[in-house]
């Protein structure tokens, strides 16, 4: 069996695969095509699932069992052209001139500046956006005006129940603009063109975010507990924000708890890859094919030295690269145009091409495991990683999850300091020597963005 054969054990008939394999997102699709079904925290595995197996009409909105790429891709930008990137109009670096709103966002406070930009047009009633609730809790919020831009939160890294966008899609009348991950676009649109084509004339524009992954409750909980944090008592919770990489913010009441992303020894445990939704390893739209605009951050060595975070974009339609350079003549914004190696370079070849992730779905497709059946524009680029690879990720990652599913949480950072700890160190090093000391540059595998063209950013 190889990744281009169909997938033998994606199970169409209802959601009894995607929830024996964990592989919901809790996009909330199935909640509409069959109104028997919720979504709730399974209390074991931390991750929202569909409460029963369901039906076929709930298994074909599902992102956890098939997205057919080439026929979203048809609809959503009839005749424009396939690239291994998608469909590529241009490609930016940006960054927010209002200091406060960028220092406060994740990376360069695109996400604001556009719901600001789109929020000011006649064509536009409003947006869909993700809006704290309460704790651990954040849901898709209904933001009619631009005093309400500033208080949504930052990005969100741990799992959600995210059916709220699709039902305000039901209520509300006139166009709007949707923000999204891509796996929730991706089952939006599966139930839009399937069950409801209706709701597609009431998007204006998705603004997509880039995504590498998201995680388990249990990733919070483990920090909780390694930071003696009282996690049932957090009110609420910030993954970004203060610089380029961030801080982890939990507050307890006015109690503010922080943790540094990149150097913290706890942070790197409990937000491990094994940590992740189970989906996020056969993932292979990170780059948000299904988007008009995806926003991400740059993490190119020539931004390595910014003080606040700046965004990478990629306009999939000529209407959003447009916008933003409306943007940057009203002065919102600043930018400098890049080309697709630098979505290449700031990510890594897992995430664009799939590398990992086709060759993990073939993997699971061999011993029978249910796994999303999906054929993205990236996969002839993709270099599949070896299957003996592919075979001991999962049965780490089997092993690792009975741990983390029975709470040992401590278990897993004794790994990490001794087994894992070459493979850690190896991580900093190659950070180093390809961020900082610029080896592909020196060694002529790359050009850089030059000097200039970062100048005006922060
Ligand atoms: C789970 C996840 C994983 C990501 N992984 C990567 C990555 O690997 N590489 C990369 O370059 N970028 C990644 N991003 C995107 C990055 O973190 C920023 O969100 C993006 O660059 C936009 O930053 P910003 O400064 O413009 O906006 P921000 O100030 O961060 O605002 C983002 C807006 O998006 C909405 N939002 C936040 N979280 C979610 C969520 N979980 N679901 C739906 N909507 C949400 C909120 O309404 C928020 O206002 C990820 C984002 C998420 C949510
Ligand atoms: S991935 Fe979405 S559609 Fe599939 S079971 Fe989960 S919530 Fe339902
Ligand atoms: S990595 Fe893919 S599956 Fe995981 S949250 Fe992001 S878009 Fe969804």
């Amino acid at each position: 069996m190889t990744a281009d054969q169909p997938h033998a054990a994606t199970r169409t008939q209802d959601l009894q695969g995607v929830i024996d394999a964990s592989m919901c997102i809790g996009c909330g699709a199935c909640v509409f095509a069959d109104p028997t079904l919720k979504l709730e925290l399974d209390p074991e595995k931390l991750i929202y699932q569909p409460s029963h197996a369901s039906n076929a009409a709930a298994a074909s909105v599902c992102p956890a069992v098939r997205v057919d790429f080439p026929g979203l891709q048809d609809r959503i930008f009839p005749g424009a052209e396939q690239t291994e990137y998608g469909v590529v109009h241009s490609v930016l670096l940006a960054q927010s001139t209002d200091h406060d709103r960028n220092l406060a966002a994740s990376s360069g406070g695109l996400v604001k500046e556009l719901l600001l930009h789109y929020l000011s047009r006649d064509d536009v009633d409003g947006a869909l956006a993700l809006g704290h609730v309460g704790g651990i809790d954040f849901q898709t919020r209904l933001v009619r005006s631009s005093d309400e831009v500033d208080q949504l939160p930052g990005s969100i890294y741990h799992n959600l129940e995210q059916s709220r966008a699709l039902q305000l899609l039901h209520e509300v009348e006139g166009r709007y603009i949707l923000v999204a991950i891509p796996c929730q676009l991706e089952g939006i649109y599966n139930y839009i063109h399937q069950r409801a084509p209706e709701l597609a004339a009431k998007i204006h524009t998705t603004i997509g975010l880039l995504c590498g992954w998201q995680y388990s409750h249990h990733a919070l909980r483990a920090i909780a507990e390694f930071k003696g944090v009282d996690y049932e008592q957090i009110t609420d919770l910030s993954f970004r924000g203060d610089g380029p990489v961030g801080r982890l913010r939990m507050w307890t009441g006015e109690t503010l708890h922080q943790i540094g992303r990149r150097v913290d020894f706890d942070y790197q445990v409990a937000f491990d890859r094994s940590f992740n939704t189970p989906r996020c390893h056969t993932c292979i739209n990170h780059s948000n094919f299904l988007a008009d605009i995806v926003v991400g951050d740059a993490w190119l060595p020539s931004t390595v030295a910014t003080k606040t975070g700046v965004s990478l974009l990629v306009c999939r339609k000529p209407e959003t690269d447009q916008a933003v350079r409306e943007m940057a003549q009203a002065g919102a914004v600043k930018l400098t145009d890049v080309g697709t190696a630098e979505i290449m370079e700031s990510q890594k070849r897992r995430v664009v091409f799939g590398d990992f992730a086709y060759a993990y779905s073939a993997y699971l497709d061999e011993i029978g495991v249910h796994h999303p059946d999906m054929v993205g524009p990236n996969r002839p680029a993709a270099r599949l990683a070896p299957r003996k690879d592919v075979a001991r990720f999962h049965q780490e990652l089997t092993r690792k999850l009975a741990l983390q599913w029975a709470r040992r949480y401590r278990y897993l950072r004794l790994r990490k300091a001794t087994v894992e700890l070459p493979k850690h160190v190896k991580k900093y090093l190659d950070w180093f020597f390809v961020r900082i000391l610029r080896v592909k540059s020196l060694t002529g595998q790359r050009k850089e963005v030059s000097r200039g063209q970062v100048r005006d950013f922060r």
